[in-house]
């Protein structure tokens, strides 16, 4: 499979630098040049499949081309390690939850995977051998709000020939959330930048654009702009499928995705183009409603970051929008306006503000039961207010409420249990490198590396 720049300025590539690479040479995001479609037998049998069999499916679809066959089973099988259930949480609202991965977040499934791929190419190597040396050690950067840091940090852990940065704000991710990627040791490095989040994206930013940098050390990135990182995420889309399929539910269905960089639902989308039989999409916001904004005007307009309950999902300009327009427009072959009418077709959207979710999480646990997180909280919510009669809805509750436990035990006035996996973290040493936002400390820091 070859992937092409949304910018349309870089050359081709093939998977293996795709993935090493993460950004294109235009600073444009990698797409495949082609979306399989996967056969109507598939779907007519997926609910007799488990978890792991349906991922493999897709997978192959994905990068069978690319990946010696036994090998992507084994990274399957590696990476899916844990269930992924779906549940009723009331009437016709069904909640997938995407966090019982190692940290508890959706974001493992995708960063193990990579850290698989990223492997196997440094061990097998490519038909393009000058995009990485064998020997070399590959250096992923990863900015890092809380959730991805801890889900990157753990899918590379020990992985030997590549060595992770974690830039994360000081004093700006929840305290269990730091825990996971600054007591891991080994070949992980936390780096605690004096900034705020948008500090340490700029810093890796500019890390990827520095000549002398780059000419030093192999750098990649491990966000959701990585093919390697948001993909593997469409099998939790199939496997939901199958398993409201299981239940006779799946003849209208709605899937509802807590979106930030939207990496998380553009992975839906592929699998949409894939042929998974999904009636409509809603991305649901917390304030940052810029694609919410979109989808009304068909302005896309970014704007810096407001901090809010779901801080995973405090993105001003969320990265894989670009990848939903060329998606939409087959490569920039339809107008703007044409694409945001098939846009809009498929993916409505809405917002929450802090307010908004903290009612939600209450009222919901008042009604059900259920303890939402604040980012789930944005899913349910928007499913309640949009599902229309004879529409069955799943939202993705994409983090366990103990991530967020002082929020979440202050809003519902209860004390949520801590699972046995993250309290192991918390036991850990923290170490961390202190770093100024200043992009000459971070250079001088990797050059002496
Ligand atoms: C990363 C994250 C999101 C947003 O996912 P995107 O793929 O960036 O849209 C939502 N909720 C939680 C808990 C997350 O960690």
């Amino acid at each position: 499979m070859k992937y092409y720049s949304t910018n349309g300025k870089a050359p081709i590539a093939d998977l293996n630098k795709a993935v090493v690479k993460g950004l294109a040479e235009d600073r444009g995001l990698y797409m495949p040049e082609r979306i399989n479609k996967l056969p109507k037998e598939f779907f007519n049998n997926i609910e007799q499949m488990n978890f792991q069999e349906i991922a493999y499916t897709v997978a192959c679809a994905f990068f069978g081309e690319d990946v010696d066959l036994d090998a992507l089973l084994d990274i399957v099988n590696d990476t899916l390690s844990f269930d992924c259930p779906v549940t009723k949480v009331k009437d016709n609202i069904y909640t997938l939850e995407l966090f019982h991965g190692p940290t508890l977040a959706f974001k493992d499934v995708g960063a193990r995977f990579m850290a698989r791929l990223l492997q196997y190419f440094l061990r097998h190597g490519s038909v393009d051998r000058n995009d990485i040396a064998t020997n070399e050690t590959v250096n992923v950067l990863v900015a890092t709000s809380g959730d991805t840091g801890s889900a990157v940090a753990n899918g590379f852990l020990g992985v030997d020939g590549i060595h992770v940065y974690v830039l994360y704000p000081k004093g700006k991710v929840s305290p269990i959330q730091e825990c996971q990627f600054t007591t891991l040791g080994k070949n992980i490095t936390a780096i605690e930048v004096d900034g705020v989040f948008d500090d340490c994206q700029a810093l890796v930013k500019s890390a990827f654009m520095d000549q002398e940098l780059n000419q030093h050390m192999k750098l990649t990135s491990a966000n959701s702009i990585n093919v390697a990182r948001f993909l593997p995420q469409a099998f939790y889309y199939f496997n939901a499928y199958a398993r409201i399929k299981a239940l006779g539910e799946a003849d209208n269905l709605v899937m509802c995705v807590p979106s930030g960089n939207f990496g998380n639902i553009c992975s839906a989308l592929f699998g949409h183009a894939m042929g998974l039989p999904v009636k409509r999409f809603i991305a649901a916001n917390n304030a940052n409603d810029i694609f919410y904004k979109y989808l009304q005007t068909g302005k896309y307009e970014p704007k810096a970051s407001v901090q809010t309950l779901a801080n995973a999902m405090d993105v001003g300009d969320p990265s894989n929008f670009a990848r939903i327009i060329n998606l939409y427009s087959e490569n920039n072959q339809l107008t703007p306006e044409a694409t945001h009418h098939r846009i809009t077709n498929l993916i409505s959207g809405s917002t929450y503000s802090d307010e908004q979710i903290k009612e939600t999480m209450r009222q919901c646990y008042k009604e059900t039961g259920y303890i939402l997180d604040p980012h789930g909280a944005c899913g349910y919510q928007a499913l309640v207010d949009g599902l229309q009669p004879g529409e069955v809805g799943v939202f993705c509750e994409t983090a366990h409420p103990a991530k967020f436990k002082e929020k979440v035990d202050d809003i519902l006035g209860i004390d949520v249990e801590i699972p046995a996996r993250l309290r192991a973290f918390m036991e850990g040493q923290k170490q961390s490198v202190q770093m100024t936002k200043d992009f000459n400390d971070f250079k001088q820091y990797l050059l002496k590396q």
